[in-house]
């Protein structure tokens, strides 16, 4: 086999385009000289856009959950009540946190392969007026989920003063985010994943309405201030050292997205996720979501006549193919194909014939070329 060939479709992280990879690799500079200061007044205006604010973004080093720590540490207070909507591990996750930080959780768990239901969380916080902080997720990786965030903002809206908190990790630069319009009042997002670097920054914003209560939180922290953070942005710095070389990589990722057109990015992701879908239903393979429900960044699979894990195995062996398994109760249940940052249509064909003779190889009885040719029929259509 040719060697030096990893072809990664996990949902993150994900591959690295060669401009970004080569921009990582500029010679070191000072971190509190012109260049840095040019750099982050340089990337400011691009990650507003990407997150649909006019608000400060972040820019802390650490992997995503460093950014869900932020949000939990800034935004509740110490004794405060919060709800954390479930719908597969990464809403486990702030659960995990908030609990870590002995608040009150109340648990909305939601069918794992299913979005969370606006009416239901609206419904729930009638009756707990005590809320103080909604938690939930954007793209549910662990299932392939597209939550209808700007639903439940809507809904929230309604019947509580509670902030908005989502975890947009493995989607936002993917997918459409209007943090502002929709009345989001914390997005968290990471490198790794829909922006085409490696882990290792994370990025937060946060509302007015959301500053207010940072501003006047008492509950302790120091590295994941996100006044900090916020303050020395508008100063065109950064606390402490940041990520440089990750900077001279997220610099190119912003003027890649700019070339391309963020409306014409989402669609190539919703293309990819079509082309996915349309393969595997023409095999015959169930999908975990509906197509209501389906992310435009990650696709689960859940075979019924086949083990998950074989054919992974299979797929790293005869092609170099990494795709991920399932999570939690999930694990060995399901497959997920991450088509999100540095992906195409191109890329998708490739892989979905690969999946074909992958099939094959495991045994199954399928048509060779009939995924590939639905997945050519979606291209063609649109
Ligand atoms: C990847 C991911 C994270 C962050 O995980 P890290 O390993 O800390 O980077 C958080 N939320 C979601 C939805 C993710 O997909």
């Amino acid at each position: 086999m040719l060697q030096d060939q990893t072809i990664l479709r996990i949902p993150g992280p994900s591959p690295i385009p060669p401009s970004v990879q080569r921009a990582m690799n500029q010679s070191m500079i000072g971190h509190r000289g012109k260049e840095t200061s040019d750099m982050l007044k340089k990337i400011a205006p691009g990650l507003k856009k990407v997150f649909g604010t006019t608000q400060e973004v972040a820019i802390i080093a650490g992997s995503g959950t460093a950014g869900l720590e932020t949000a939990v540490v800034n935004v509740v207070k110490p004794g405060e009540e919060v709800l954390v909507v479930v719908t597969g591990a990464f809403g486990d996750r702030f659960t995990k946190i908030c609990e870590a930080f002995n608040i009150k959780v109340h648990v909305l768990n939601v069918e794992w392969g299913k979005a969370l239901n606006p009416e239901e969380i609206k419904a729930f916080l009638a009756g707990h007026p005590e809320i103080k902080v909604v938690f939930s997720t954007y793209c549910e990786t662990s299932t392939g989920v597209l939550n209808p965030i700007d639903k439940l903002a809507l809904a929230v809206q309604e019947v509580s003063d509670a902030l908005i908190v989502v975890d947009g990790v493995s989607c936002v630069a993917g997918v459409e985010t209007k943090m502002d319009e929709w009345g989001i009042d914390v997005m968290v997002t990471g490198s790794q994943k829909a922006f085409m670097l490696p882990a290792g920054l994370t990025f937060v914003a946060a509302s007015e309405k959301a500053w207010k209560v940072i501003e006047e939180n008492d509950q302790p922290r120091f590295y994941l201030s996100l006044k900090k953070y916020r303050d020395n942005l508008l100063k065109d710095t950064t606390p402490f050292t940041p990520a440089l070389s990750l900077l001279f990589g997220l610099e190119q990722v912003l003027s890649l997205l700019e070339a391309e057109g963020l409306n014409n990015v989402y669609s190539r992701h919703a293309l990819m996720k079509d082309m996915t879908r349309a393969a595997f239903k023409a095999l015959g393979i169930p999908l975990l979501t509906s197509d209501e429900d389906a992310s435009p960044t990650v696709t689960a699979v859940q075979p019924e006549d086949f083990d998950a894990e074989e054919f992974r195995k299979i797929l790293k062996k005869e092609f170099a193919i990494s795709i991920a398994g399932g999570q939690q109760h999930l694990t060995g249940k399901i497959f997920r194909i991450g088509h999100m940052g540095y992906c195409s249509p191109a890329d998708q064909l490739q892989i979905i014939s690969a999946i074909e003779v992958a099939l094959k190889k495991l045994g199954k009885n399928i048509e060779l070329g009939k995924g590939t040719a639905a997945a050519q029929q979606v291209y063609l259509a649109q």
